[in-house]
């Protein structure tokens, strides 16, 4: 599939019905459940009624070879509200977890469990943050211990989406810390499971409709088969690892691999989130500036007010740019060789930072109270600078990409051409078409009118 900015039928309505959804449902009762940092078990209902809360749903946008589906949904779903549209999203995070680790049969058992039915919601979790340190997750200390047919997990978990209240935590712990990260695998712990504790439920800056928690998995036991992809799978890969460290350890180079990890492809989903938010304060922002009128005009009459409103728009343009060609390559199986997944993060995040307190500016004194949106946006878009990767990560991330292509050319250097032979010859650009219209040019005044427009054709733009 080429990527392609055009977007399906299908697309397009999911857009409207997901704006239509974001301004009727959730947008009227954001404040109230940011103000009371109140979890929105009604609007996850409406979400459920229309379809937007189910595994399959998921799944189909993930599936969509466009790569464009689920970033147009996250896209329209955030301009309503950042928290709770983490609400209601969070159970695919951990359906994403799960789909990149479980079994074909464990996926069926538990994709249902993360979402339920309407009228009998479930939630899930990702738990995977610890309070010791998010960015570096080969360093996580909770363990899970084998015991009979049993897995043990014993640890601490902070910052957890859904954690504590989840019907299904999807947890990563250390079975063998020598190996750092290749030493981790995923459990599921269910909700209910004697020995988790919530802790707290945290008071956060923004995103404050969605629960965020404090854990403490303390001795707490699961059936063997709760371990993501299987025993054997888990030994081979550790077996693997410990055959990489001793070649390290007798002096052999270490490999460098150009290959990321899989939070490449998940990144543009939090980005387009982001883009979300950034779109919403840029809206508002310049609606506003219209209609606020200061020395005797409107304030976006000031370039003082338009040109940074006019370099926003074009970031977020280019942030989005970034976002889609990163979902593409992910649904296209791309390799994100250069870190692509990571710059959509990277732009998108930052670019709603800067938007929101642009806004915030633009509408002076009234940005700066509850009356409007904006200061809101303003706590909600900081956080996308910090979870699912901090920024100085994904710089890291990018910057690695960099050193391991050695100074290679971008991505469209690498990608297969799609057309014909013929395409090859005669296309666009080629010299035998250039030759042609130089001949056409040395011959105009040697041939007929008709002869001439004949052969300048080659040379002509594309017909609309
Ligand atoms: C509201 C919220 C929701 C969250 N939801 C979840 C969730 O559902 N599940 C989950 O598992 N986690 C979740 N997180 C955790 C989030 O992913 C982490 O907070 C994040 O990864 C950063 O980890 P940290 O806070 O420990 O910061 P640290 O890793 O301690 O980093 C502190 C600072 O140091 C910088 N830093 C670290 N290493 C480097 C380096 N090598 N070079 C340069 N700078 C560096 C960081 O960028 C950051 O600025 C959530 C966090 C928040 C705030």
């Amino acid at each position: 599939m080429t990527f392609s900015l055009a977007l399906t039928p299908a697309q397009k309505d999911l857009v409207e019905r997901t704006h239509s959804f974001a301004e009727d449902v959730i947008r009227p009762v954001a404040a109230e459940y940011d103000r009371k940092q109140e979890f929105p078990w009604d609007v996850l209902e409406k979400a459920a009624a229309e379809g937007f809360y189910s595994p399959l749903f998921y799944r189909d946008l993930i599936g969509d070879p466009t790569g464009l589906s689920l970033p147009l949904f996250m896209e329209e779903l955030f301009w309503g509200c950042a928290g709770i549209g983490l609400a209601v999203v969070m159970p695919a995070l951990a359906l994403s977890s799960i789909g990149q680790a479980a079994t074909p049969e464990q996926m069926l058992r538990w994709a249902p469990e993360c979402f339920g039915q309407p009228g009998n919601l479930k939630l899930a979790a990702l738990c995977i943050s610890e309070p010791e340190g998010g960015s570096d997750v080969r360093n996580l200390r909770t363990t899970a211990k084998r015991d009979g047919d049993e897995w043990v997990i014993e640890g601490h978990k902070m910052w957890i989406g859904n954690g504590g209240i989840a019907d299904v935590h999807v947890v990563n712990a250390t079975v063998d810390p020598d190996l750092g990260h290749r030493g981790q695998a995923l459990f599921v712990v269910p909700g209910g499971t004697p020995g988790i504790e919530l802790v707290r439920k945290l008071d956060k800056l923004g995103c404050r409709a969605s629960h965020t928690a404090e854990l403490k998995f303390h001795q707490v036991r699961v059936p063997a088969d709760h371990l993501l992809g299987g025993d054997d799978k888990l030994q081979s890969r550790m077996k693997k690892a410990r055959e990489v460290q001793e070649q390290v350890a007798t002096g052999a180079p270490r490999r460098k691999s150009a290959t990321l990890g899989t939070f490449e492809q998940t990144r543009p989903m939090v980005a387009a989130q982001a883009l979300g938010i950034a779109r919403a304060a840029l809206e508002y922002a310049t609606e506003y500036a219209n209609r606020r009128e200061a020395f005797g005009g409107p304030i976006i009459d000031n370039q003082g007010i338009s040109f940074p409103l006019a370099q926003l728009a074009t970031e977020i343009d280019a942030a989005r740019l970034l976002t889609w060609r990163a979902s593409w390559m992910a649904a296209a199986g791309v390799e994100f060789r250069h870190g692509e997944g990571s710059m959509a993060k990277l732009a998108a995040s930052e670019v709603a930072v800067k938007t929101t307190e642009r806004a915030l500016q633009t509408m002076g004194g009234w940005g700066y109270i509850s009356d409007h949106p904006v200061e809101k946006w303003y706590r909600d878009a900081k956080l996308y600078t910090i979870f699912e990767g901090t920024s100085e990560i994904q710089r890291m991330v990018i910057g690695r990409a960099l050193g391991a292509a050695d100074g290679a050319p971008p991505l469209h250097f690498d990608q297969a051409t799609e057309g014909t032979a013929f395409n090859r010859r005669f296309g666009r650009g080629t010299s035998v078409r250039t030759k042609a219209g130089e001949f056409a040019m040395s011959m105009k005044d040697r041939m007929p009118e008709s002869a001439q427009r004949l052969a300048m054709r080659v040379l002509a733009p594309p017909k609309k």
